[in-house]
């Protein structure tokens, strides 16, 4: 995957199917078709790791997930943005810019929520290591995330 990366995406906050994320404290920010359809056919379903802003907000790590919706029969893929930063409220319409840096793992199939959860805490843990790298760090102050997408 890593000739996809660093990829950037910029998107509408949309409504998701509510899989109960939040109510496991990892929300999920979900981004609308077009930006998924946009992706690289190929690139791998999975977690990633890297940065995203929300409105012209401050930058902050996230964890992304690109995977098979179940809900469309896994005919349609997803794009999900969990963002390590608590937020006060939500911010569904607002838009979201993320980059995604680094691969984590492939989708898996847990048999429990304790064992997602579990998995999630490494993925986060992993996260935070990698984006201490001064490469990764550097991201962060990229053009990406000062412009406001009308060129300016
Ligand atoms: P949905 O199924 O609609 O995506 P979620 O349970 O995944 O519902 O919650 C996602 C929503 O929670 C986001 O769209 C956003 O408005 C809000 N939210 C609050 N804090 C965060 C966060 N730290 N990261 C991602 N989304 C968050
Ligand atoms: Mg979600």
């Amino acid at each position: 995957m890593a000739k996809y990366l660093p990829y950037f995406a910029e998107g509408e906050v949309v409504k998701g199917f509510g899989r109960g994320s939040k109510e496991l404290g990892i929300p999920t920010a979900n981004f609308p078709d077009r930006v998924v359809e946009a992706l690289p056919k190929d690139i791998p379903c999975g977690v990633y790791y890297g940065w995203a802003m929300v409105d012209n907000g401050p930058v902050h790590k996230m964890v992304l997930s690109i995977g098979w919706n179940p809900f469309y029969k896994n005919q349609k893929k997803t794009m999900e943005t969990h963002v390590l930063h608590k937020f006060k409220d939500d911010f569904y319409g607002s838009t979201l810019k993320v980059v995604m840096l680094g691969y984590v793992r492939p989708m898996e199939n847990f048999s429990s929520v304790d064992e997602l959860i579990k998995a999630i805490r490494a993925d986060i843990a992993e996260t935070e290591k990698q984006l201490k790298l001064p490469k990764h760090e550097a991201f962060k102050d990229d053009n990406f995330f000062k412009t406001n997408g009308e060129g300016s």
